[in-house]
């Protein structure tokens, strides 16, 4: 099969959450599943051509916007350990920045950005002379592919057998702009725009809705969430659209790529570990990683750690933890470690949290790939209470590194964490339903329960570190989708 994929982030080039972590493994494991696929990117300037080794080609892209012609250049690479062509797109108007989407703020032309960005991707499979038998987009950026695949490019010979697929990484996110900006450039044009057409959603253009619109199929990243997105609470005001196109809806559960977030192969953490020495593996990690933050042998290392590698945004329920946090380290019950970065009204309590109890409150505002390895390993807990999560990579991370997520139960974290039940052992970490602080902090108090508590606490850990959720399976399932589009577009 041969497949584009096209996304604005791509690690390890470009990323900001999750999505960049999927887009790199998916081509990777499609290439040893035997499938062609070229990944296209824009090419941001804070990619390190040089280091990962892209080259210019002499390829030049003809983007229609408007009534006239823009340019861009491909730059060709590969995925890090891998053949999987990677195509940078070059225009330095849009894309020579130092933000994926903002610095922090979203830049006001981000419509125009990706617009530009949608229509180069189907340029450059015409440059490249690739024909696709999948264009497979992520998240409103890319949504606009999809429609130009049904209609500037329906009748184009490179794309007579190509089928669209549309990928939800988050519905909250869902690009909604002024229509007399965004139907000209497009050249869809203002009559195409009009209640009820696939473009409009509440007066505006909403990329979101017309990725859902268009494409031949629709995917999400978990099958929960897949349900969630049905109903008024979690479809972010779309849910009739996608009960609409529910039948072309199918939820893949996010996979981990293993060669990348494993204890016994990663060169981030202090010492590598397995299921066989977990104990003290993971005793060293911790010990080694409450140094690096300043910590000695007077301050009490066994103390149990909570730790949080997230966007500091409200969908990752920080609120809930501004509301019970303190309480726990005013009585010292746990020693809590935060990477982060994202909205300042939160990177400053974390601040405030990290003055106040510095020897109990670690805080690392910032973006640091080696450090979110450390304190998955390092940690006991991870603490994960998202008022939604379309599936969440950071709880599978830490089942693998035998750290114990404590959730709430939404979108992805219902199909990924169990749980512990002590009278039979079974289970991988600890839960609650309502989005509520104090249930957050029962939760927390059975998890410290069993901590230093045999055999529960060897239990529990030996059953996350055996989950298995390889990106190899959610490779397999895309690859299912993908042809079960392709019976779709061309019987
Ligand atoms: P989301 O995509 O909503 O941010 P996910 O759990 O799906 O949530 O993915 C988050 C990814 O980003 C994980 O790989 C996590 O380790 C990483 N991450 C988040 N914040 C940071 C940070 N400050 N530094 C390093 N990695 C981070």
């Amino acid at each position: 099969m041969n497949i584009i994929l096209a996304s604005a982030e791509i690690s390890p080039f470009a990323k900001s959450g999750g999505l960049a972590d999927i887009t790199s493994y998916l081509p990777r494991e499609w290439e040893r599943l035997g499938q062609n696929t070229i990944a296209l990117l824009p090419k941001y300037r804070f990619i390190d051509t040089n280091y990962w080794g892209f080259k210019p080609t002499n390829l030049i892209l003809f983007v229609p916007m408007s009534h006239w012609i823009e340019f861009a250049r491909l730059w060709e690479g590969k995925l890090p350990n891998s053949n999987v062509p990677v195509f940078l797109i070059e225009n330095n108007d849009y894309f020579d920045r130092n933000g994926i989407y903002g610095e922090p703020d979203e830049y006001p032309d981000n419509y125009r950005r990706f617009i530009f960005f949608s229509r180069a991707v189907m340029e450059s499979a015409k440059a490249l002379n690739f024909r696709p038998n999948i264009l497979h987009a992520h998240d409103f950026h890319t949504a606009f592919t999809m429609a130009f695949l049904k209609s500037q490019y329906a009748l184009d010979p490179i794309f007579q057998k190509t089928a669209g697929v549309y990928t939800i990484h988050n519905l909250a996110y869902q690009g909604i702009y002024d229509p007399k900006k965004v139907m000209e450039l497009s050249t869809f044009g203002m009559e195409q725009f009009y209640p009820g057409s696939w473009f409009e959603h509440n007066g505006a253009v909403n990329f979101m809705k017309l990725g859902i619109m268009f494409a031949d199929k629709i995917t999400t990243v978990s099958p929960n969430y897949a349900k969630e997105i049905r109903y008024s609470y979690y479809g972010e005001g779309l849910h009739d659209y996608i009960n609409l196109r529910a039948a072309d809806l199918v939820g893949i559960l996010n996979g981990v790529y293993y060669n990348e977030w494993a204890p016994e192969i990663d060169s981030y953490i202090f010492t590598k570990y397995s299921t066989n020495n977990f104990n003290e593996g993971k005793r060293y990690n911790k010990y080694q990683l409450l140094k690096s933050f300043g910590l000695t042998d007077e301050d009490n290392l066994d103390q149990p750690l909570i730790g949080m590698v997230t966007r500091l945004v409200e969908q990752k329920g920080i609120d809930l933890i501004q509301y019970k946090l303190e309480y726990f380290l005013q009585n010292q019950i746990f020693r809590f470690i935060l990477l982060g970065s994202g909205e300042s009204r939160y990177e400053d309590y974390f601040r405030y949290l990290q003055w106040k109890y510095p020897k109990l409150a670690l805080v690392h505002i910032g973006y640091s790939n080696e450090r979110s390895h450390q304190i998955i390993a390092g940690s006991d807990y991870t603490l994960l209470p998202s008022r939604f999560e379309p599936c969440g990579l950071t709880q599978m991370y830490s089942l693998r590194y035998g750290t114990i997520p404590i959730v709430r139960l939404t979108g992805g974290f219902v199909d990924t964490v169990e749980e512990y039940n002590p009278n039979t052992g079974s289970g991988t970490g600890f839960t609650f339903y309502q989005y509520n602080a104090d249930d957050m902090a029962f939760a927390i108090q059975r998890a410290l329960s069993i901590y230093q508590n045999e055999p529960h606490w060897s239990l529990i850990r030996k059953n996350a570190m055996s989950k298995d959720f390889s990106a190899q399976k959610t490779a397999m399932d895309y690859l299912k989708v993908f042809q079960w589009a392709l019976e779709k577009v061309n019987g």
